[in-house]
């Protein structure tokens, strides 16, 4: 295996971590280039001095003079660049051979393109790229050869289990279909009738994962399933139809692929996203990641369920967008964000989120939106409907 050389953008959070520590474990086969924090200076420091890229790349000019000089004083040579050129820069330089995209949500789109349209490797766990722009992000990287991974445990687990042959057509490769396997969140059995008063704090305390905030609240209102079926719809070429989602509280099945035969191929294994990460950055080996072993002694037991729209209607609206197709995914997303960055600053309420959602896709949008500008628009505009509509909430 020739030395990646990589750039992680979103380096300084839960997935960029989680990468620089299975990454520190194989000094020979990794080198980094650049890393990307956003406004996270004092973690970025400290990666780039363990690291030592050429590049670190942060929000804006304010945030690029903190770590500048951070850097000077403990002598490290990183070059600091800044603004969301600089993303893109980083991701489609020359000397780049593979892109981590986790930044998380839609401001992750640019960059992630940026490397599909350069050919790189991306190792995908930037969701919300594929939500948004799933059409113009795959035929990107099919036009320049790039090669997409996923990260997200879900899709790397169905990608683990898919025939390795496998370029789309579920009824060439005898598979009936692709089963998305849910926690179900830390609201799986609370009574309806404490939903209204979630706090932000309950909803971020996830049962098995530890994770950013954002996609903790989008794993307590089940939006992440829903986005994570539109990340399938893309990445397998799967209809919407041939999608499951089931409820396994435990996290030990990540995704199943179900064949013609009756066979049902899963991938298990400890609830720990260095696994998949591992994965990608190892293929086609198989390499170290620092996961503990799944302990199957002391599994209690593997349950299943079915998903509850009353409970999780932030999954219905985003099954009902993937099957509308156009703009629907990319509004569902704008609005998904404003509202989740609303109740997490105590704003609106934990039930709202999907009323905000709701009331954005009742808005008109735009049906075909295959460039990054018309994308870039309409998420400007539904964040903006978003916002005025939380407004009214708060009133
Ligand atoms: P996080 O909040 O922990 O980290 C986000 C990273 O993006 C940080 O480095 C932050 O500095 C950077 N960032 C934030 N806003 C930015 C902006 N506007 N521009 C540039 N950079 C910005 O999030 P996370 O949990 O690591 O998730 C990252 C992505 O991976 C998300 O899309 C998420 O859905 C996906 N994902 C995460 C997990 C997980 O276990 N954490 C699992 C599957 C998929
Ligand atoms: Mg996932």
């Amino acid at each position: 295996m020739t030395r990646q050389v990589l750039t992680v953008l979103g380096s300084t959070g839960s997935i960029g971590e989680s990468t620089l520590d299975v990454v520190a474990r194989h000094p020979d086969k990794f080198r980094i280039f650049a890393l990307a924090g956003h406004k996270q200076v004092q973690k970025l420091a400290e990666q780039c001095l363990a690291f030592r890229p050429q590049y670190a790349v942060v929000a804006d000019a304010e945030h690029a003079s903190q770590l500048s000089q951070r850097l000077i004083e403990v002598h490290c040579e990183t070059e600091v660049l800044y603004g969301r050129q600089a993303l893109i820069d980083v991701a489609e330089a020359e000397e780049v051979t593979a892109v981590m995209a986790a930044i998380v949500g839609a401001a992750g789109l640019p960059s992630a393109l940026a490397a599909a349209r350069a050919g790189k490797t991306i190792y995908l766990a930037n969701k919300e790229t594929l939500v948004v722009s799933g059409a113009l992000f795959m035929q990107t990287a099919k036009d320049s050869g790039a090669w997409v991974l996923p990260v997200d445990s879900e899709h790397n687990a169905i990608y683990q289990v898919l025939p390795t042959n496998y370029r789309g057509g579920l009824d060439e490769h005898g598979i009936r279909s692709i089963i998305l396997t849910a926690s179900g969140g830390p609201f799986l059995n609370t009574d309806l009738a404490d939903f209204v008063s979630i706090t932000p704090a309950q909803a971020v305390k996830h049962p098995n994962w530890s994770m950013g905030q954002k996609i903790s609240v989008d794993s307590a209102t089940m939006m992440n399933k829903g986005l994570e079926l539109i990340e399938a719809h893309w990445l397998f070429q799967c209809p919407p139809d041939r999608l499951e989602v089931v409820i396994h509280p435990q996290s030990v099945i990540h995704s199943m692929v179900r064949y013609l035969d009756g066979s049902v191929l899963a991938q298990m294994g400890t609830p720990d996203m260095r696994t998949p990460i591992a994965y990608c950055l190892g293929l086609p080996e198989r390499i170290e990641s620092g996961v503990d072993a799944l302990d199957f002694g002391s599994l209690g037991g593997l349950t299943f369920s079915k998903p509850d729209f009353v409970r999780f209607p932030c999954l219905k609206l985003a099954y009902d967008a993937m099957y509308a197709g156009g703009g629907a995914p990319c509004v569902l997303n704008a609005a998904n964000e404003e509202a989740v960055a609303a109740f997490l600053q105590s704003k609106i309420r934990f039930t709202d989120i999907a009323q905000v959602v709701e009331h954005c896709l009742q808005q008109e949008f735009s049906d075909g939106l295959n460039d990054l500008d018309g994308l870039l628009a309409q998420d400007t505009e539904t964040r903006s409907h978003a916002q005025q509509y939380i407004s009214g909430l708060q009133g």
